[in-house]
């Protein structure tokens, strides 16, 4: 038995599978595979090339020639293989009964939730192949479904099918940054159409002032979540209308705003076209605000003669919303025109004037006729908010108290284990625990055996996972350097980078200003020695990408990549293109240290530096967003203290001084030092702490554990309102 919910598809790819393999064809469209090494290795001996090249199931299992079926039947190492990654899948979907959500409720009935948790967001990173993600808060999301999954809570999540993704970057010889959008094949991917109550693909329309627009609804199955993405791209549409869901985060407003209300408004219709009754709404970020009008419009609709502000107020009860930037202009805001243009059909539907749905959204300026604030919209009518890490929580009272009197709560982000572990790591972590980490819901306490695992034994995961990191980043460095035009000597030289003795530190996230990453470029002079010390040498490798619109962002990569290319600083420090979840997984696995410098306190939480702990390497950071709770004293090193200067130039300058100084004397000293053995033991010590102090407090599984006790229950308590018609 299990408590998912259960979104019916029509059939994918025909791959003509061989009966005895018939289970491959599920499991290439379940993104369980995507956390679990063994069946993406199944892939890889289906056909190696076609694995590295692609990185996904669909194109490969749809390339195999027959013959090659004939020749993996009879080999018994692949078979017995294959049947062993198909029940281990099978035991996960199917039994649920150790899960954490089934435990609970096992033992205390009354606990069950009387409906699925729907949950919306703007994009979801769940796997690199998948490219709907741009970065933290969709990899969040991501992260968040999977632990659903696993914990096999009642869950549905709902965005959008981005056919053009978000930008692929290039750095050309220049260090200029280039963008380019991807070109998403659905049929390529392990997507498949929802199938509505009366077995027919589902499509959904959403009223926009002289038109309909139409949206396929596509299922993404993860685990035992279900994903549903509205897609415009359909024949259905107008020209015109097709390209809505095309690109994440598209930059003309207009274009942003019939996103975001496909999103809200038709993703509840999607949810209505499926029968799926949510118990609470979870709006992961404002993006898909409108949901809210959506469902009021239901009850105004069911119910003649009730006020839109009373029906908005009702569905509040039992919606609850996540904010996650305390950077003002991450908040989204619409001209209050445009919006009150394009939200025409809803107010006259809901008898409600425009002047007053503005007021609803109004945001904390004081302009007269201020454009209408999503963020601000939300926390006047949900019923619980909840900002991402206990600092976030702080500064996110501070500056919404005026329009919220229920405090906002603070639930820290977390990451997915069996996602960002390393397989060399993870091995151990299996044995010593004696668990599987992508199918066992994890309990604090199953970590208590960690302290078995050796000090030889993780530094040999770790220096493992640290030659993995050198190969992927020689031969990707080779790619950009050829393209560069640099000579053969120089990329000769590519292949003598990266001396798995030298620390390297570790440094990628969006190029935002206020992210700092030139911080460690304030002193270039200071800077080298410490690179090129010939007895406790540095190397450095970056990635991420500034938003197209970014200039400052962008001309810090240009900054960092002359200096790059040039003397002294030559030959230390890489930057790697075209960010994303895999060169994640690489580089939170593989190097030395981590390191983090945001101005505080503008980094709501900051999830890399978790992935980074739990693979027991070290944060150095500012003590912003999680670090400020999860620094110990013994698992990193803090970069200066909590009192800031309200001068930015000054306290880049005393937060660089203190960077070099902590490297200097303290990180080098430490990673450098061996002991009786021939280890560096204290090290390793920090190491261990990295990740006893990570694994669980910063683990989605906590996390989601929260959300459902302190969000979750309480709003599924307030009685859903009699859910009117279906779309
Ligand atoms: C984890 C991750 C992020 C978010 O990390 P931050 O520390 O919040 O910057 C962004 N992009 C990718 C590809 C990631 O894997």
């Amino acid at each position: 038995m299990t408590s998912a919910v259960r979104v019916p598809s029509q059939p994918g790819y025909d791959f003509g599978l061989p009966p005895a393999l018939e289970g491959l064809g599920e499991l290439a469209y379940n993104l369980w595979w995507s956390w679990t090494p063994r069946a993406g290795a199944l892939f890889a001996r289906i056909d190696s090339a076609a694995w590295s090249r692609y990185r996904s199931p669909i194109p490969v299992l749809a390339a195999v020639e027959p013959g090659r079926w004939t020749e993996l039947l009879s080999d018994e190492d692949f078979m017995v293989d294959a049947s062993r990654v198909l029940d281990e899948f099978e035991r996960y979907l199917t039994n649920g009964s150790d899960s954490w959500y089934r435990a609970a409720t096992d033992s205390d009935p009354s606990a069950t939730l009387p409906g699925p948790i729907a949950y919306f967001c703007a994009e979801y990173g769940i796997h690199e192949s998948m490219q709907i993600y741009s970065g933290g808060l969709g990899i969040l999301a991501g992260d968040h479904c999977k632990s659903a999954s696993d914990a096999a809570l009642p869950f549905v999540g709902v965005g959008l099918l981005y056919r053009r993704g978000y930008f692929r970057q290039q750095i050309d010889a220049d260090g200029h940054q280039e963008h380019a959008q991807p070109d998403l094949d659905p049929a390529m991917l392990p997507l498949r159409r929802a199938r509505g109550r009366d077995g027919s693909p589902l499509q959904v329309s959403v009223d926009f002032p002289d038109r309909k627009v139409h949206a396929a609804v596509w299922l993404a199955q993860v685990g035992r979540v279900p994903l549903l993405l509205l897609d415009t791209d359909i024949p259905a549409n107008e020209g015109s209308d097709r390209p809505i869901t095309h690109i994440l985060y598209v930059r003309g407003r207009e274009m942003r705003l019939c996103q975001e209300i496909v999103l809200g408004i038709g993703g509840a219709r999607a949810l209505r076209g499926l029968g799926i009754e949510p118990a609470a709404w979870h709006l992961n970020e404002g993006h898909s605000a409108f949901l809210l009008l959506e469902r009021a419009r239901e009850l105004v609709e069911a119910e003649p003669g009730l006020g839109a502000d009373e029906a908005l107020r009702r569905v509040g009860q039992n919606s609850v919303f996540t904010i996650h930037t305390p950077v003002k202009d991450g908040n989204e805001q619409f001209d209050r025109a445009l919006a009150s243009r394009l939200l025409s059909p809803w107010l006259k539907a809901c008898a409600m004037s425009a002047e007053q749905l503005m007021e609803l959204g109004r945001g904390l300026g004081d302009e007269v006729e201020p454009p209408f604030d999503m963020t601000a919209f939300v926390l006047r009518h949900a019923a619980a908010a909840n900002a991402v890490s206990r600092l976030h929580g702080e500064t996110a009272n501070a500056t919404w108290a005026a329009l919220r009197p229920q405090p906002i709560s603070a639930i820290t982000n977390g990451v997915h284990a069996a996602t960002w572990i390393g397989r060399p790591l993870r091995r151990l972590f299996e044995r010593a625990t004696a668990r599987s980490l992508g199918s066992d819901a994890p309990r604090p306490e199953v970590f208590d055996n960690l302290a078995q695992v050796l000090p030889t034994d993780l530094w040999g995961a770790h220096r493992q996972q640290k030659r993995e990191l050198i190969e992927f980043m020689r031969s990707r460095l080779a790619r950009q350097f050829a393209r560069h035009g640099e000579s053969p000597n120089v990329l000769r030289e590519l292949h003598a980078a990266f001396d798995p003795e030298t620390l390297i530190i570790g440094f990628a996230r969006r190029f935002a200003t206020y992210k700092r990453a030139d911080l460690l470029f304030h002193d270039e002079h200071r800077l080298a020695r410490l690179l090129a010390d010939s007895e406790r040498p540095v190397q450095l490798v970056l990635a991420g990408k500034a938003h197209p619109a970014d200039r400052p962002g962008q001309q810090v990569i240009q900054r960092i990549f002359t200096l790059s290319r040039t003397e002294p600083l030559r030959g230390r420090i890489f930057i790697l293109e075209d960010y994303d979840m895999r060169i994640a997984r690489f580089l939170v696995g593989g190097v030395d240290i981590w390191l983090n410098n945001p101005r505080r306190p503008m980094e709501a939480s900051g999830t890399s530096g978790m992935k980074a702990a739990m693979n027991g390497i070290p944060s150095i950071s500012i003590l912003d967003g999680w670090w400020d709770e999860g620094f110990n004293g013994r698992n990193g090193w803090a970069i200066g203290g909590r009192d800031t200067l309200a001068d930015d130039v000054a306290q880049d300058e005393a937060d660089a001084a203190e960077l070099y100084r902590l490297l200097e004397e303290e990180v080098l000293p430490r990673y450098y030092a061996r002991d009786g053995e021939g280890m560096p033991g204290d090290w390793i010590d920090t190491m261990r702490e990295a990740i006893e102090a990570a694994i669980w407090q910063f683990s989605t599984a906590r996390m989601l554990g929260e959300y459902v006790e302190r969000m979750y229950r309480p709003a599924t308590r307030a009685a859903e309102p009699a859910a009117a018609g279906s779309a």
